[in-house]
């Protein structure tokens, strides 16, 4: 079995060494999940989503650009938002790359600029030169030659300091076609010889697409045979890879045909023609299918054969027109893909604030019951007072006291919630000897207790069993399970109680003998407001809160809480948290 990384560093090594080569169908799907899934394990929510970006720029190489714009969005707003500005000027840098693809120049600069822009001054050197030499592309696309040229330099100084050597020959390969797009043949052919001096020097050989854009450049130059050994080398190169990608072969038979025609090799130049009409159909590459429509327009022009091509032209203009239609749609596509990506954030918004103002309203509310409660519940006092009262009033006013605690009860458990939904850490973080806090819990029950005829036991362990936290929350959570334990007991039934130190934990445990919590019942027992659907649980009085405090309190003191039961039979919950060091 192949082991993922294992530590931060390793994994942080390994999508910086995919990082930095960018290419479609260079990396394999499955080592980018792989760095995904090991990241997840690590639970380090930036190397997640550069495995995130990666594996959105592969679904870019895929042709599926909706996919890609939706990832690269996600992670670039969740890097804008956590302050991650490495990560979002990498994510400025794939989408620039995205909008090329689809032909969308103007919104291409907008992030590559801001791929630039977000850079700081101690980001690694290969990675400056690369945002800088996607951003000299992307100024060349926009028609900015001389802009573009300028920042090629730039980067090159970059990766030259930093003796990056294959960066330096990615300026230049890059430089090359511009000035060649650019008609600038003086200039590229100088620069083709800067290639083959610095690989020469430091004996690195020269790469596939370096080839091809020397071979296009000799082309332009009148240097058809040299163009036809370097096209046939690029192939050689770009086959030892092993990358089963369609694009690029399609290019370099592209530069075959011009070059092979231009020798008047018409009909090698067919058969290399041909051979990328293939291709360019099984891959559904309409942007290479224009260029071959052109190229056989030419082709047929060669021969003489200028009826065919005139035709040739014909086809080769529906094909472009085709293409920006192409294009139109897939930008379109993009642009509803950040829509969405905008109508789900919109969406988690407005969640948020209802939740906001769901607790606010649960708190007032309660609340408000409070004031009111506290006066019905001293008049009762005071009438319990009287001593004569006919037997139905004694009657009526316990059923009076008995329902206003419950009111009361009901009104402090919702404002306990709430509070605790307010922060994620107790506000204290005392030393707390839990079995005291048990102990208390216990005698403070007792007497409801000894009403139902529920025998509570609690076994006290032989020292402290510490913990760090607020001790008040703490009773209130123990409490809680304690009172639960003897209500959902029958009379004559037994509670045990206790607290142990287990490895680094303490854990306190409740154990009954009485309704028992059925399987599915179980699954939603800390969910807010959930009761029972057993009918003997719903008889005995509660409000479906009491459970999702002590959950709260137990998450909140960076423990959990436990169950197991069977109907009929009983319930242990146990309360694991970390136990203070000595
Ligand atoms: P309640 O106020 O209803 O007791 P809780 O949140 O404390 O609210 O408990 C939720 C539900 O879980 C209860 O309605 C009850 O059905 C079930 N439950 C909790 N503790 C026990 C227990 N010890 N034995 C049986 N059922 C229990």
């Amino acid at each position: 079995m192949h082991g993922g990384p294992a530590t931060r560093e390793e994994l942080d090594r390994a999508l910086l060494s995919l990082e930095d080569q960018p290419g479609y169908g260079l990396t394999s799907e499955d080592e980018v999940t792989r760095l995904e899934r090991a990241a997840i394990a690590l639970q380090d929510d930036e190397l997640i989503w550069r495995a995130r970006l990666l594996s959105a720029e592969m679904a870019g190489g895929r042709g599926e650009v909706a996919e890609a714009m939706r990832g690269m969005q996600e992670v670039n707003e969740l890097a804008a938002a956590h302050g991650h500005t490495r990560l979002l000027a990498r994510s400025h840098l794939h989408l620039a790359w995205t909008f090329r693809d689809v032909g969308d120049l103007a919104s291409c600069l907008e992030h590559a600029v801001k791929a630039v822009e977000l850079l700081d001054d101690d980001a690694p050197a290969a990675m400056r030169a690369m945002h800088l030499i996607r951003l000299a592309d992307a100024l060349d696309d926009c028609g900015s030659y001389q802009e573009a040229v300028l920042h090629y330099e730039q980067a090159e100084e970059v990766a030259v300091r930093a003796g990056l050597v294959a960066r330096q020959v990615t300026c230049l390969n890059n430089r090359a076609y511009s000035e060649y797009l650019a008609g600038d043949l003086k200039r590229a052919e100088a620069t083709v010889d800067r290639i083959f001096e610095v690989c020469r020097v430091h004996d690195v050989p020269l790469r596939a697409n370096t080839l091809d854009t020397i071979a296009c450049i000799q082309i332009a130059l009148g240097r058809y045979e040299e163009a036809l050994t370097s096209i046939d080398r690029a192939f050689e190169v770009y086959h030892a890879l092993g990358v089963l990608e369609a694009m690029t072969p399609a290019e370099f038979l592209l530069t075959r045909v011009l070059a092979q025609r231009k020798l008047g090799d018409l009909d090698g130049a067919q058969r290399s023609l041909d051979e990328c009409r293939a291709l360019g159909t099984s891959a559904g590459l309409t942007s290479v299918l224009v260029r071959v429509e052109q190229e056989q327009a030419e082709l047929h022009a060669a021969r003489g054969d200028f009826e065919a091509a005139f035709h040739g032209f014909q086809t080769f203009h529906a094909a472009e027109k085709e293409l920006v239609s192409e294009q139109r749609a897939a930008q379109s596509k993009l642009r509803e893909a950040m829509l969405e990506t905008e109508v789900v954030r919109a969406e988690a918004d407005r969640l948020q604030r209802l939740d906001a103002y769901r607790t606010h309203m649960i708190a007032t509310i309660a609340h408000e019951l409070k004031n009111p409660l506290t006066a019905v519940i001293g008049h009762l006092e005071m009438m319990s007072w009287i001593a004569e009262l006919p037997s139905d009033g004694e009657r009526s006013l316990a059923a009076m006291q008995r329902n206003t605690d419950r009111l009361w009860g009901l009104a402090d458990s919702l404002l306990e919630l709430t509070r605790l939904e307010q922060t994620e850490e107790p506000a204290r973080r005392d030393r707390v000897d839990l079995d005291a806090v048990v102990a208390e819990a216990v005698d403070q029950l007792q007497v409801v207790a000894d009403g139902d005829g529920v025998r509570v036991e609690h076994v006290r362990a032989a020292g402290e069993n510490v913990v760090l936290g607020d001790a008040a929350e703490l009773h209130r959570a123990l409490s809680n399970l304690v009172s639960n334990a003897v209500k959902y007991s029958d009379p004559g039934g037994t509670v045990s109680v206790s607290v142990e130190r287990v490895d680094d934990e303490v854990v306190f445990s409740c154990a009954d003998e009485g309704l028992g919590i059925s399987e599915s019942d179980q699954e939603r027992l800390f969910t807010e407001f959930f009761r029972s659907t057993n009918g003997a649980a719903l008889d005995r009085p509660g409000t479906g809160l009491g459970l999702a405090i002590v959950q709260h309190v137990a998450v909140r003191h960076g423990g959990r809480v436990e169950v197991t039961s069977e109907l009929g039979v009983g319930s242990t919950f146990r309360v694991h948290l970390p136990a203070a060091a000595d």
